[in-house]
């Protein structure tokens, strides 16, 4: 192995080669995905185990009813994978995408995971990177953005905490299906990016290296912003395989896997 970086102090570190952070989004893992599930888990008992730290940037479910349902025999299959992997190694921290928003305190804890914030800005090898699942991105859809907001409103969050879970789930079921005859109508632009609201973040948050999810339209794009290049990582959904962006000190890269 060419072993060309800077070994860290700690021995944890050291027994696992360069150091390297990764991060995953869109798996949208769902029972009704076998084989999905099997690369997931996979990959959580193999290439995962070599990274200092696990970022999972949002819709690690396809969805999320509620903490309470930590028990359904596919969620706590998850659960414990990625209990043991953290474990084994990598720190693993989990940002909210728009279908699991409702993950939480329990969950955390149950799989060994942290819960981060969108935006969440991180010191990535000396390199300010920002962190973002990429939905609030996504700006053109107005309708998106408003359905976004309605539904994350606390006490709307409350009222639909408050309800059984097998309740919960009904609702969430109609949801889908809507969503999913919605995609088919809208304009494949409206789901994309808003370049206005990319370069809005890289300016607010000082020209950082951007990573986000969401649109499915795994890419490095590059944005001149104030006379700054920002480069934006977008990360490829768990459809057909799955992959990871792999990122070091000296840069980071795609990797699928295979
Ligand atoms: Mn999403």
């Amino acid at each position: 192995m060419c072993r060309w970086r800077t070994w860290s102090s700690s021995a944890r570190k050291q027994s696992r080669g360069p150091l390297a952070v990764f991060f995953i989004s869109d798996l949208h893992l769902c029972a009704s995905r076998p084989e999905i599930n099997r690369i997931f888990f996979e990959f959580l008992r193999g290439p995962a185990r070599d990274a200092e730290s696990l970022y999972i940037l949002g819709d690690l479910f396809e969805y999320w009813a509620g903490d309470d349902d930590l028990d359904d025999p596919f969620n706590a299959s998850v659960i414990s994978a990625l209990a043991e992997c953290s474990r084994a190694g990598p720190a693993v921290h989990v940002m909210h995408g728009n279908r699991d928003f409702l993950l939480s305190g329990d969950f955390a804890r149950a799989c060994n995971a942290r819960l981060i914030a969108d935006p969440h800005p991180l010191d990535l090898f000396k390199t300010p990177t920002l962190l973002m699942h990429g939905d609030t991105l996504c700006t053109d859809d107005r309708d998106y953005q408003e359905f976004r907001a309605k539904v994350r409103a606390p006490a709307r969050i409350k009222d639909f905490l408050a309800l059984p879970l097998g309740q919960r789930k009904e609702q969430i079921e109609v949801m889908r299906r809507a969503s999913e005859s919605e995609k088919k109508r809208k304009a494949p632009v409206l789901m994309d990016v808003n370049t206005g609201a990319v370069e809005a973040v890289f300016r607010e948050h000082g020209y950082p290296r951007l990573i986000h999810g969401h649109t499915h339209r795994p890419a490095r794009h590059e944005h001149r912003v104030d006379g700054r290049t920002c480069e934006r990582w977008v990360l490829a959904d768990w459809y057909r395989t799955g992959s990871y962006l792999r990122c070091d000190e000296r840069g980071c890269a795609p990797v699928q896997i295979l």
